[in-house]
Parts: C-alpha cells; sequence; structure tokens
C-alpha cells in the first residue's frame, strides 16, 4: 500500500468523522483540527440532527478547539483538515480563529465558493493558507454516494406513495365508492 503523507493521514481522519456524521443520516462532512502534529479537536457535519444553519463539520471542530484551549484565538501553527471546500461562514470562522492552514478534500463546484478570495483578503489582518484536494477523490466520493443514496430513496418512496394511491384507487371503484 502507497505511504499516506502527512496531509492524507490527517485527511484519513477527517473523512473518519465525516463517516461518523453518515451514520447518522448527515451529509458526510468531516473536520479535524491539528497542532503540534495531533489532532486535538474533531467534527462533523450535524445540520440535520442540530437544525443549525451553523452546525459545519469546520464551526464543530474550531469550537471544539477553541474550547479545549479556552480562547477563541487558536494557537499559533493550528491547521485544518476538511472534507469538503469551507463556505464562506466557516472560512470566516478559520480566519476569526486564526487558523494558520486550511486543507481541503474535494472542491466545491466552481463558482460556489469564495475560498481563495477570502484567504487572500487579509480579512482581521490574518492571512489563511489554503491547499485543496488532499485525498480528493476519496472525499468526493463519499459525498457523491450519500447523494446518490439519498436520490435513490426519494426515488423509492415516491413509487411507493404512487402504488399505494393506485391500491386505494382501484379499491375505490371496487367498492363503487
Ligand atoms: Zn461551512
Amino acid at each position: 500500500m502507497k505511504r499516506l503523507t502527512r496531509e492524507e493521514k490527517f485527511m484519513r481522519q477527517a473523512i473518519k468523522a465525516a463517516k461518523r456524521g453518515l451514520q447518522e443520516g448527515e451529509v458526510p462532512i468531516g473536520a479535524v483540527v491539528v497542532y503540534q502534529d495531533k489532532v486535538v479537536a474533531r467534527g462533523y457535519n450535524r445540520r440535520a440532527k442540530l437544525q443549525l444553519a451553523s452546525a459545519h463539520a469546520e464551526m464543530m471542530a474550531i469550537d471544539k478547539a477553541c474550547k479545549k484551549y479556552a480562547s477563541w484565538r487558536l494557537p499559533e501553527g493550528c491547521e485544518l483538515y476538511v472534507t469538503l471546500e469551507p463556505c464562506p461562514m466557516c472560512m470566516g470562522a478559520s480566519l476569526n480563529a486564526r487558523v494558520d492552514k486550511i486543507y481541503f478534500g474535494a472542491y466545491e463546484q466552481k463558482g460556489r465558493s469564495l475560498t481563495a478570495a477570502l484567504a487572500e483578503a487579509n480579512l482581521l489582518n490574518h492571512k489563511t493558507e489554503v491547499v485543496g484536494g488532499v485525498l480528493e477523490e476519496e472525499c468526493s466520493a463519499l459525498l457523491s454516494s450519500f447523494f446518490i443514496g439519498m436520490r435513490q430513496k426519494q426515488k423509492e418512496e415516491k413509487e411507493r406513495k404512487k402504488a399505494e394511491a393506485e391500491k386505494e384507487q382501484s379499491q375505490n371503484k371496487n367498492t363503487g365508492e
């Protein structure tokens, strides 16, 4: 087996977190905060469970790391690994927490993310380096298989309802209603 690079090793941890979300029926996105070559916080998307628009994997991981260090400013050198390119909210949170480097796996669809612009904007007098495409295939396969499964379930549900309605209709016909 091919040896994993340092980045891939930590991305694997983010993927592991994403899979936990998957088990709970969430869109599988996972994140970890790394400091001094150790995972110090993990998070996964919990939007459905918590019904919170802010419950993204990155937010969960950053919040946990801040709590751990009892500081909104994370120690210098903290890195964030996330399976999907961060949205503007999570880029904002990373800048606010002074994350120094972000590694993400799958790319968000073109034009739907402002990652590079936000990383370069020097908001809050802090720049975050961003590296995309770490274990990209694995990260995007996880997401696409989730969405394929979801569409399949929706299709089955639709067919089930249709069959039920047809059954009801024919029963009504039989009873002369
Ligand atoms: Zn986000």
